[in-house]
């Protein structure tokens, strides 16, 4: 096992983390008179408890998300989307201008502007052409002075997942920390590396609430990981990282796991609707396979297909200047009204074309 709290930043490992007036009382009390709240409550109709802060420690939240996971509070930090996740991954683990954060473009874009904001240097060992894992040089890349590695998989913008060996491997080998963002994991549950996450203390995954849960809104995102490492992030989160309402609406989700489940076979039907029609353009050159909930095509003059696509109300992803993706779009799977909808605008731009 790697001793995960020793790659934490020297001033990280000595901090004395703030102490909220929650964190310092959490019994049951009558009357709360201990964090300068307002007592009158909040200026509002509905407004159920604006006035109490809430609680740093999500505890309910997590004992809820502990049974559907079937893994321990400790080993779940929850954060205002995963986006909180991975910039407290860098202030945890990299010393600015010294450790480095390796990547593997073309992948989710704020890996690299958190690792700018922390002042961390990249190191990118891109994705093959076919969008796989380069293993050999990800080996020689992966050691001092790299500290941190974010994997995206299923990988945003390429859509596919990576063999869990190969992650695997990747452990074996490194002995920083390895992220691997599940963000859409839900659309191809059976690829998940979660089955490793208690063989190797330097694995973080993250998963999200933006995606298959349909709450982008309420910006919640999970880590999963092992003990130390979750400590470490809930020792530097800021206190109510998570707010109340978004604590609530979450556990009420949590009740809805099966019409959660409802819907993603939903999607999935109609990604295979989508990419089955999609593949009979004749401006479409290239369908790629997906694990997610958005398709990547090749096209001929994706530019102007997008204006198109956008003068007639539909807004889509422009990934043409993105490494390995000439000629992309990136388009999200819709309802099935939604898809009605683009496919009947892609036929009319395919008669102009
Ligand atoms: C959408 C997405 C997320 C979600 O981020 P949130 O901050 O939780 O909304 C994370 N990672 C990737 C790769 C994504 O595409």
């Amino acid at each position: 096992m790697v001793d995960v709290f020793q790659l934490a930043r020297e001033n990280i490992r000595q901090l004395q983390p703030y102490s909220s007036a929650r964190d310092e009382f959490s019994g049951q009390a009558k009357i709360f008179l201990d964090a300068n709240e307002n007592a009158y409550g909040a200026p509002l109709e509905s407004a159920e408890n604006f006035h109490r802060y809430p609680d740093p420690h999500q505890r309910r939240l997590k004992e809820a998300l502990s049974r559907l996971y079937g893994l321990p509070p400790e080993q779940i930090f929850l954060g205002n989307g995963s986006d909180e996740a991975i910039d407290l991954l860098f202030r945890v683990f990299c010393r600015p201008q010294t450790d480095r954060v390796l990547l593997t473009p073309p992948t989710y874009g704020m890996y690299e502007v958190c690792a700018q904001i922390n002042d961390v240097p990249v190191e990118k060992v891109p994705l093959k052409p076919d969008f796989s894992l380069n293993l050999p040089a990800l080996q020689q890349a992966l050691r001092p002075p790299v500290k941190l590695m974010f994997l995206c998989s299923p990988n945003n913008p390429t859509g596919n997942a990576f063999p869990r060996s190969a992650v695997e491997s990747l452990l074996k080998s490194f002995h920083g920390i390895l992220v691997v963002d599940e963000a859409y994991i839900d659309f191809a549950e059976e690829k998940t590396v979660f089955p490793l996450l208690g063989k190797y203390a330097h694995l973080v995954i993250l998963r999200t609430f933006s995606k298959a849960w349909g709450s982008a809104k309420i910006r919640l995102g999970m880590a999963f990981g092992s003990p130390q490492v979750i400590s470490l992030l809930n020792k530097i989160k800021m206190p109510y990282n998570v707010s109340g309402l978004t604590q609530e609406a979450a556990l009420k989700l949590l009740e809805n796991k099966v019409q959660r489940d409802e819907q993603i076979a939903r999607i999935l039907e109609q990604r295979q609707r989508l990419s089955r029609e999609l593949r009979g353009f004749s401006f479409v050159k290239h369908v790629y396979p997906s694990d997610t909930n958005f398709i990547l095509l090749r096209v001929t003059d994706p530019k102007a297909l997008y204006r198109f696509l956008m003068e007639k109300g539909i807004i889509v992803r422009d990934r043409s200047s993105v490494l390995h993706c000439a000629d992309c779009l990136r388009i999200t799977v819709g309802t099935e009204g939604e898809n009605d909808q683009l496919l009947r605008i892609l036929s009319e731009w395919e008669q102009r074309t």
